[in-house]
This record gives structure tokens, sequence and C-alpha cells, in this order.
């Protein structure tokens, strides 16, 4: 089986879909790699270190693209990338598939079958391949960062001879897999945490990480499906929610917001009256932003400052930790492909219950949305 990793080609992505140390282990377990120079350059891997793996690496990308089985990728192709993809080939990534209409229809014509890494289901036996959680525990440890270098006062408490200075409250609103490594990231620096969430589940976790819990018991039932997401808010919940996490939100120096609902543009959680009503210095990371944005006030991929509030619309950070989310993504994709290869070859079956739901064409049919 020959699989491909091309060099990604969005516009600040760094990322690469296999490292060096994981290309070894395919090539251990008999695959032949194919690595378009420079790959890996963004994340810090240079050709040799592929090379050294027993990787070839081509100058040219059609043969990185069209010359394999298996495209591993991290971003969805462009429309001329998937059309240098091999006739009846496969291609894995975060492909977006809600958006991608055409790209889908023009992967079913060269009868690629490709698979959505975001349709990977939640189970345990996925967690090795889960690149959603690990690219979010990079997410969430960078938006701490980001914003602690944003915030006009220091994290950790110290008594020092000039005087003593608090510790900043850092409020983080969703505690999935992003919210929990920001609390923890935020603890570690020297902040006072406290977080909020809709599922009661999350109270645990979160104090388990030594952050206060802002219980929402009191204003919305448990809002945690049977699938662990969280369900959307009515309106009228949402009202109360919106008004509880604006009493806590006055009191933070640092927000980081991450609340998402699985297929729906992100709650808005934070009101532009919120924003009025806190103090001056005050920084906010909203990585929903991509999904519109926890905070009312938010763009996508810029900063807006607004009555000496901060709001930074976070996208793709953990293009911006490209090693380790990079390594992270390169395992999971070691786990996918065990988990397909048979024999040395490619098996890619409808019916498997973690490849099946991922996959959005089949050979020449679309299978997206269902
Ligand atoms: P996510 O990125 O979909 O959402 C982030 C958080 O936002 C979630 O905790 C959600 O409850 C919260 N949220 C949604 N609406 C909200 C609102 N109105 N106010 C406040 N918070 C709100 O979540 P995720 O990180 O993918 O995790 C979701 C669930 O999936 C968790 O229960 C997690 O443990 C579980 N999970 C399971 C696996 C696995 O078994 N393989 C892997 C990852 C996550």
């Amino acid at each position: 089986m020959k699989i491909g990793v091309p060099k990604e080609s969005v516009l600040h992505e760094q990322r690469v879909a296999l490292v060096p140390a994981t290309v070894g282990q395919l090539v251990k377990l008999g695959a032949e790699l194919l690595v378009e120079a420079g790959a890996g350059a963004g994340a810090r891997f240079d050709d040799e270190a592929y090379r050294a793996a027993g990787a070839r690496v081509t100058e040219q990308a059609a043969e990185a693209y069209g010359g394999t089985d298996l495209l591993l990728k991290v971003q969805r192709p462009s429309a001329q990338e998937a059309a240098m993809l091999k006739q009846g080939g496969a291609l894995v990534g975060l492909l977006q598939p809600s958006g991608s209409a055409d790209l889908l229809a023009a992967l079913a014509q060269r009868e690629v079958t490709a698979l959505a890494m975001e349709l990977l289901p939640r189970i345990t036996a996925a967690q090795p391949m889960d690149v959603l959680s690990s690219q979010a525990t990079v997410a969430g440890y960078k938006a701490v960062l980001v914003g602690a270098a944003a915030l006009g006062r220091m994290m950790p408490m110290m008594i020092t001879a000039a005087g003593t200075l608090i510790p900043a409250k850092v409020f983080v609103v969703g505690a999935g897999v992003a919210g929990l490594q920001a609390i923890a990231t935020a603890r570690r620096l020297g902040g006072v945490v406290s977080a909020f969430d809709v599922r009661a589940a999350a109270g645990d976790e979160i104090r388990s990480l030594g952050g206060r819990f802002v219980d929402p018991s009191q204003v919305v039932p448990d809002a945690q499906t049977a699938g662990g997401y969280a369900r959307p808010l009515t309106e009228e919940e949402q009202q109360k929610v919106v008004a509880l996490i604006g009493r806590h939100a006055g009191e933070a120096d640092l927000i980081i917001t991450t609340a998402q609902v699985p297929g729906r543009p992100a709650p808005k959680l934070i009101s532009a009256e919120a924003v009025a009503a806190m103090k001056p210095g005050t920084v906010i990371v909203d990585l929903a932003a991509e999904a519109g944005g926890n905070c009312e006030l938010t763009r996508p991929g810029e900063t807006v400052e607004t009555g000496g509030v901060t709001i930074i619309g976070a996208v793709n950070l953990p293009a911006t930790v490209a090693t380790h989310a990079s390594q992270m993504y390169s395992r999971n994709m070691l786990s996918l492909v065990q988990h397909v290869m048979k024999n040395g070859d490619l098996a890619l079956d409808l019916e498997d219950r973690i490849t099946g739901p991922m996959m959005v064409t089949y050979r020449g049919e679309v299978r997206y949305p269902r």
C-alpha cells in the first residue's frame, strides 16, 4: 500500500499529517511512503528526517497525490489538489464536509473514497484516532497563552518587594476537551479558575483540575445527551444561561470560550451588553470563532477592541503549535491506518463501525449529508 503526504497549502497551516517517527512505524508495517518535499517544514521536520525514516521524498505534488493509494492530509484539498488524486484512491483529513458539496462531488467523480475525520464516532475504540480531541487539546492550551500575552497583568500571585500582585481570574465557558485543557493550563500559570458548562458531568472534571464549577442547575436542567454532547438550549434556557455567564464574566480578567453543539453554529453566550459591563483590560479568547463565536462581538481571525475589552477571534490555533499538533495528529493517523490495513492492503468497509460513518464519498457515490 502506498501512502502519500502532501505539503498543506491552506494559508497559515503549518501542520503535516505524518511526522517522521510515524513514517518509520508505517514503513515497518509494510507501507510505502511518498512525502512531498517541504511537507514537514512548517512543523520543523525536514525532508532528510523523512528519508531517514524510510520515505521517498518527491518534489512533485502531483506524484504525492496521484501516485498513492491513500493520501493523508490535515486540511481539505483545494479543487486543483482534488483533481490530482488517484482515480479510485482514498483520502483522509479534516474535510469539513458541511459546506464542501462541490469538493465531495469532485471526489466522487474520481471515485475517491474520502474519510472526514470530523465524523469519527466518539467511542472508546476510536479514541486513539480522534483528531478533534488531540487538536482541541492543543487549542485549549494555546488559547490561554494567547490570552495571557494580551493581558496587562501577570497570571500568578506574586509577593515582591515592589508589592503584592493578586492572581488573574480566568473564566472558561464550555468544559469539553479544549476547555478542560484551558483550565489546566491557566492553573499551571497560577490563575484562579472557574468554569461553566451545561453538562452536569463537566462539574467533576472541572473540580478535579482545580477549577470552581459555575453550576447551571439553578437555571437549566442537565443538557447532556445520550451521546455525551450538549443539546441546543431552548430560547428561554439560553437567556438564563447568558445572564448567569454575564454575572461571572464581569469578574474575570481572562475569559476563554469553547462552547459548541455538534453540527450547529456556536451558541452566543456572551452578549454585547455583558462585554460593555466588563472591566477595562479584560481579554476574551473565543475558540468557537470558526463556528460563529460564543461572543456576540467576535470576528473570526480578528482582534476586536471595545471599551477596553479585547476580543480575540482565534482560528486554527493548533497550526501555531505545529510540531506537537502534527505529532498528535500523526499518531491519530497511525491508529487509523492500522485499523484500515488488512494484510498490507487498504481495506475500506462501509459497514465498519468506526470508518463507515466517516466515508463522505465511497467510490463514485457522495454519502454526505446522510
Ligand atoms: P465540543 O467541542 O462539542 O463542545 C465544547 C463544550 O461546550 C462541551 O463540553 C459542551 O457541553 C459545551 N457546551 C455546549 N453548549 C453550551 C452552552 N450553551 N453553554 C456552555 N457550554 C456549552 O465538545 P467536546 O470537547 O468534543 O466534548 C463533548 C463530549 O464528548 C464530552 O462529554 C467529552 O467527554 C466527550 N468526548 C468523548 C470522546 C470519546 O469517547 N472518544 C472523545 C472526546 C470527547
